[in-house]
């Protein structure tokens, strides 16, 4: 048998360099050098578990929807060890929201052939945790969310979600959708060898009419959701120094009294 395994990997803004928005309000990703979701890590790190644990074939292909410098994304998910990527590119998709780029992902995965979709918690730049959902509902499969421990078993994916007043095993047959959270199992980093490897491991690249897509269908025009003022935040200021001569204690406890911290 074999097992085909899709990850949904994002291109995402280094949230530690300067972010801006564009004049037309979506961010300036030109300005900002980017990498991969480190959310979207322990997504490639469940498919490899999943891959070494089976006596399966298994498949593992990354898939992004992003700008040119999104393939360096797709470089790092095949250096930790993933098979194959795909690349959807495309100057239609210019401010695409979420419900559009479910669609554009959704059409991908079905062209790419799955059974098993693996995504992050949520990306570390729009943090909307919407897309496994979205997905699942595009592509009319079971949803298992959140979970973090991932199994898979005779056509059937089990995981753990665990929630604040319990912990649930949850488990759905093939094809489904998965994402996985923080808590999954640390990403491992990419070996030498795999960064060689991956050098070599093929990368295809769709654009809108490669997946039968309208440009009405994407794009900031056609987007459910608009972006009407963004204001930069202000500088940070100096803060407070507590110098300790005996009272700096008190002096902090004032502090944080003052700040209603305490
Ligand atoms: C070139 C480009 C321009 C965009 N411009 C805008 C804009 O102007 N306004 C706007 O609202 N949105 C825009 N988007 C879409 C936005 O960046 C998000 O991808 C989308 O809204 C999904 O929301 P999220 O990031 O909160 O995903 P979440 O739901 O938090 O992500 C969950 C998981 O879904 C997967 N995923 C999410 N996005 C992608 C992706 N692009 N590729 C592969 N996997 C993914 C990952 O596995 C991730 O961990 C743009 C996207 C692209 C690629």
């Amino acid at each position: 048998m074999s097992l085909r395994i899709v990850v949904t990997v994002k291109y995402v803004p280094d949230a530690t360099g300067d972010r801006h928005f564009a004049d037309d309000l979506t961010v300036d990703r030109d300005d900002v050098d980017g990498l991969l979701s480190e959310l979207d890590e322990y997504a490639v790190e469940q498919a490899l578990q999943i891959s070494e644990n089976s006596d399966d074939d298994v498949e593992i292909t990354v898939l992004t929807v992003g700008p040119e410098d999104a393939k360096d994304a797709l470089r790092k998910a095949l250096s930790m060890g993933a098979d194959k990527a795909i690349h959807v590119e495309d100057d239609d998709l210019h401010g695409t929201d979420a419900i559009g780029t479910s669609l554009v992902l959704a059409k991908a995965i079905e062209k790419a052939g799955y059974d098993l979709v693996i995504s992050g918690m949520a990306s570390t730049d729009g943090t909307m945790g919407v897309i496994p959902a979205l997905l699942a509902e595009r592509l009319g499969v079971p949803q298992v969310t959140l979970l973090s421990e991932v199994s898979v078993e005779d056509g059937t994916v089990k995981g753990r979600r665990d929630g604040d007043a319990a912990s649930e095993q949850l488990e759905a047959s093939l094809p489904a959708v998965v994402s996985v959270t923080d808590q999954s199992g640390e990403a491992r980093y990419p070996s030498f060898k795999g960064i060689m490897a991956a050098k070599k491991k093929p990368v295809q690249s769709w654009d809108l009419s490669d997946l039968d897509i309208d440009e009405d269908e994407v794009g900031l025009e056609n987007a459910y959701t608009t972006v009407d003022a963004a204001t930069e935040r202000p500088a940070r200021t100096a803060g407070t120094i507590v110098k300790d001569e005996g009272e700096g204690g008190k002096q902090l406890a004032e502090f944080l009294a003052s700040q209603k911290f305490i």
